[in-house]
């Protein structure tokens, strides 16, 4: 469905007396288009422009990218301090939208593909996810869930620096307006968008957990090959989701029998087998491979072989202390129950990001939801503001 090829000294632009940008190189392929290296011809500055395909459904999602990043470009984000890509401008070439970003680098996939899939030091990975907090705490002020957060629409400003910026909000909506069921690339997606519940800003932080694991071991954590197998996965490492979340989760029933009700009246559940599942589906669904022996989250951050050769037994404690400290911080971020997984603005205070000792479980201090505020009796007397400032 690609009607319009891209050639390197193709100009783009200059209809209506715009910019003309002069293209360079290709810097990628996704789902919504071509991104290419260009160089403004007026200015001389190098950019990166994304062409958008020529189909309705693409255009308008397309639109919504647009809208979102400019909002989030001059009003939460104005000085370029929250690690959200910069937009400079858009305009319409021969029919396909073009979104001229600022140039970026490597994505953290290709990162991780170069490092030989043996993971990053946990040095980087803390300053890798401080940054993302900080992305995702502007996102939830704004309401905002991006909906594909993966190493591959996370990118490096440069080579030379460990700076990134979180790219691609081609799937990005509004809280009041999650209208689509089928969103997350399926290795990074939350149990309740598996279970087809409602959803909100907690889903990125579902992918914050599994991206910050794959960056540390080098290899995806869930690494699901049907939606069946990704919740497997997920529910062999961490256990069955909550029954509140399974009472009204609409797919449940897809993935899972019902096995009674307990002592205390609450219904029980249990995830299908493969070959009922298979049979039910006439899918031919495999068991999982496991990239790792243990099966325990914890065992497989702990037993992770240091990529230092022959290290002192000093340099041996230091590291097993920040590995303890980024169990529990991943844990917080892998919590079935998305009213209980940690918000970005509680995970920043994690001592795994403050650096500070860990010291055991860490309680996040708790932020009023903003949809109990109003109902709290002090609610009318106290300044209203927003509860996550
Ligand atoms: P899609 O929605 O089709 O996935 P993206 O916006 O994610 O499109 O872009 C696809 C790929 O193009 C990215 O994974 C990245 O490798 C490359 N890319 C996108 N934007 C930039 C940029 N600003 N600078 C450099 N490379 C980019
Ligand atoms: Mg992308």
């Amino acid at each position: 469905d690609w009607d319009y090829i891209l050639y390197v000294n193709d100009v783009l632009g200059g209809e209506h007396g715009g910019d003309r940008y002069l293209i360079l190189d290709v810097l990628g392929q996704g789902t919504f288009g071509q991104v290419v290296k260009c160089q403004n011809m007026r200015t001389h500055d190098i950019c990166a422009v994304k062409v958008v395909k020529n189909k309705p459904a693409y255009l308008n999602q397309s639109k919504m990218e647009v809208a979102i990043l400019d909002l989030l470009n001059t009003q939460y984000d104005p000085h370029d301090q929250h690690h959200i890509l910069r937009m400079q401008e858009s305009f319409i070439h021969k029919n396909h939208l073009c979104l001229v970003f600022e140039c970026l680098s490597s994505n953290l996939y290709e990162l991780i593909k170069q490092n030989q899939f043996k993971g990053l030091s946990t040095q980087l990975v803390k300053v890798f996810t401080h940054q993302l907090l900080e992305c995702l705490a502007v996102l939830k002020d704004a309401r905002l869930i991006h909906c594909d957060l993966k190493p591959e629409n996370i990118l490096l400003k440069s080579l030379q620096s460990p700076q990134i910026k979180i790219i691609d909000f081609g799937s990005a909506c509004h809280e009041m307006q999650t209208v689509y069921t089928y969103i997350q690339s399926r290795f990074y997606r939350s149990p309740e968008v598996l279970l087809g519940l409602p959803y909100s800003t907690s889903i990125d932080m579902w992918s914050l957990g599994c991206i910050v694991v794959e960056l540390f071991l080098g290899l995806p954590l869930f690494p699901g090959t049907s939606e069946y197998n990704q919740l497997s996965r997920i529910v062999d490492m961490l256990g069955n989701p909550p029954g509140h979340l399974l009472d009204v989760g609409k797919q449940t029933h897809e993935f899972f029998n019902f096995a009674g009700v307990d002592a205390q009246g609450r219904k029980q559940y249990q995830l299908k087998s493969l070959e009922q599942y298979s049979q039910e589906h006439r899918t031919k669904e495999q068991p999982s491979k496991q990239y790792f022996k243990q099966t325990k989250l914890r065992d497989i951050i702990m037993e992770y072989p240091m990529s230092k050769k022959n290290p002192r037994q000093s340099e041996v404690d230091k590291e097993m202390a920040h590995r303890r400290s980024f169990i529990d911080f991943v844990e917080g971020l892998l919590n079935l129950d998305p009213i209980k997984r940690w918000s970005p603005q509680q995970a920043a205070k994690h001592p795994f990001i403050t650096g500070e000792k860990f010291t055991g479980p860490f309680q996040p201090p708790s932020v009023p939801s903003k949809k109990t505020f109003p109902a709290t009796p002090t609610a009318s007397t106290a300044p209203v503001q927003s509860p996550s400032k």
